[in-house]
């Protein structure tokens, strides 16, 4: 089995800082579709530091329900910049990558359905490239998920339900 891995590509580079990717990405993850645009509900932020003309955009990662114990301390140009700057994680201990009204974690999803990420398309500086490859899944992997994802429901709704589901399915073929 294949199983595709989208990667973008940030060339730091190339960004100068226009934040045009923050405001498509909140437009197009907006309800209804383009009604409204806050960089703050973007699932991609960029740092800027114009007097060093430095701008690195960071995509939002996982949600993690517990804070690092540890911490990252950035130094670019000379420049120290703010603990945490670049991690991708949604946390408790900041506000970045959470929707402002409910709190609720934001995640980059790549634009789940289009041909390419919207904030790749807008990026006129050509700082992110939006890559496509397909991986071999060792075999194996398909039926040990399966199989988890069987234990998961049947514990959920009961393992008589999933079998009477299954054989209603089967009815049908
Ligand atoms: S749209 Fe491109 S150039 Fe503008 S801030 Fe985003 S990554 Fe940088
Ligand atoms: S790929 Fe889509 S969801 Fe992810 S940051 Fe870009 S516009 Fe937002």
């Amino acid at each position: 089995m294949k199983k595709t891995i989208k990667t973008i590509r940030v060339d730091v580079d190339k960004c100068n800082g226009c934040r045009a990717c923050e405001v498509i990405c909140s437009a197009f993850h907006a309800a209804p579709k383009y009604s409204s645009n806050n960089p703050a509900r973007s699932r991609i932020r960029v740092i800027r530091e114009p007097l060093t003309d430095i701008y690195v955009p960071v995509y939002a990662g996982e949600y993690t329900p517990a804070e690092c114990a540890g911490r990252d301390k950035y130094t670019i140009d000379g420049k120290e910049y703010d603990e945490c700057a670049f991690c991708r994680a949604s946390c408790p201990s900041r506000d970045e990558f959470k929707e402002p009204d409910s709190g609720l974690p934001l995640k980059c999803d790549m634009c789940e359905g289009e041909d390419e990420p919207m904030c790749v398309k807008w990026c006129l500086a050509d700082a992110l490239i939006y890559e496509e490859r397909e991986e071999d899944v060792p075999e194996g992997i398909e039926q040990e998920e399966l199989e988890v994802g069987l234990e998961s429901l049947a514990n959920k709704y009961g393992m008589d339900k999933i079998l009477d589901a299954v054989s209603r399915m089967t009815e049908k073929d």
